[in-house]
């Protein structure tokens, strides 16, 4: 049964998920911001046996980390952590629905831009937000 859907901006990559998000925050951190070019990033986890994709994302892969994106119309995907298998973590703008993820932290927060300003009072992290 599917309960969220993800494309990217041409629809040549998409995907449904039959269970709920595993985890949802902020990404400061300079290669999220490198990778997507915005000033923070924001995510959604899934496990992978709770998705189905139709169309295969490229990869690109670096320290451990693969990130994924649409060949066509280059929309970011998500990315994988070697660290933590199984999960991925997808763009929260892939996501059809995304004011549907409200981030639960923020991770990375010393490099948070300085002019960004988002008031809330979610758990700030030095660093990953999850475990490695
Ligand atoms: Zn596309
Ligand atoms: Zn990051």
């Amino acid at each position: 049964m599917t309960i969220h859907t993800g494309s990217c901006r041409c629809g040549l990559i998409a995907l449904d998920a039959s269970a709920e998000p595993t985890f949802r925050s902020y990404c400061h951190c300079r290669d999220c911001r490198k990778q997507t070019g915005a000033p923070v990033m924001a995510f959604v986890g899934f496990r992978d046996e709770h998705l189905t994709w139709h169309g295969e994302p490229k990869t690109w892969r670096a320290g451990g980390v693969t990130r994924s994106f649409c060949e066509h119309c280059g929309s970011q995907i998500g990315y994988r952590d070697e660290r933590l298998p199984g999960e991925i973590y997808l763009s929260l703008g892939f996501m059809d629905d995304p004011e549907n993820y409200p981030p639960t932290r923020h991770a990375f927060v010393e490099r948070q831009l300085p002019f960004l300003h988002i008031d809330d009072d979610l758990p700030r992290f030095n660093g990953f937000s999850v475990e490695r």
